[in-house]
């Protein structure tokens, strides 16, 4: 059957320090699970990436994984996976998750996290696509980058229309529920009843 929505999840190749970020990647894997939906993302079992994906894989996600072939045991593939791509590089990898998404959601993670969802950010500001962002800020998690960017507007580096193109919130489901209403995309029966 094919997918009510996909979105495409960024997030640690680590756990973290609190059970918040474990939780809060589950419950995101099992949202979309939940609602019709398939999840695209790096393709890794290892940290948050490794725990979203068999969230949303027992909750009957579609699941598509890309990895570039220089992480597949850095980052232990996910055999797992609906599809699993093993593309040649980090560019491909990028390029096929940003194709296959209707949204975009970062959730707690490092560099890698914050390199792709500023990538995906800037691209819109460049409008080489139009598809919204959610940046997931879990236990005051983005806060200080939140304000950072808020700062950047007000030492006019950035516009406040920058900013708008990005939604953050605390609440998964009502964030979830947000992108793929933003996406206009329609929803499955469930979908306001979770
Ligand atoms: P991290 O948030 O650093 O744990 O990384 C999360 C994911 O982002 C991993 O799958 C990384 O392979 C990926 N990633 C994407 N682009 C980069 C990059 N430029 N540097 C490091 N990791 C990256």
């Amino acid at each position: 059957m094919r997918p009510a929505f996909t979105v495409c999840v960024y997030c640690g190749s680590r756990p973290g320090l609190t059970s918040a970020f474990a939780g809060v990647a589950r419950q995101v894997g099992n949202w979309i699970g939940q609602h019709g939906g398939q999840l695209v993302y790096g393709g890794g079992k290892s940290g948050l990436m490794g725990l979203l994906a068999d969230a949303a894989l027992q909750a009957g996600a579609q699941v598509v994984g890309v990895i570039p072939k220089a992480l597949v045991e850095k980052e232990w593939a996910h055999r797992g996976c609906s599809e699993l791509h093993i593309v040649d590089t980090m560019h491909e990898r990028k390029r096929m998750m940003a194709e296959r998404a209707d949204a975009f959601l970062a959730l707690p993670g490092g560099i890698g996290t914050l390199e792709e969802f500023f990538e995906v950010w800037t691209w819109r500001q460049l409008g080489y696509h139009d598809k919204p962002i959610g940046l997931l800020n879990i236990a005051g998690y983005y806060d200080k980058l939140l304000a950072f960017l808020d700062s950047a507007v007000e030492q006019q580096f950035m516009g406040t229309w920058q900013m708008d193109l990005i939604r953050s919130g605390s609440d998964p489901s009502t964030l979830l529920r947000e992108l793929v209403q933003a996406a206009g995309l329609t929803h499955t029966p469930q979908l306001d009843e979770i």
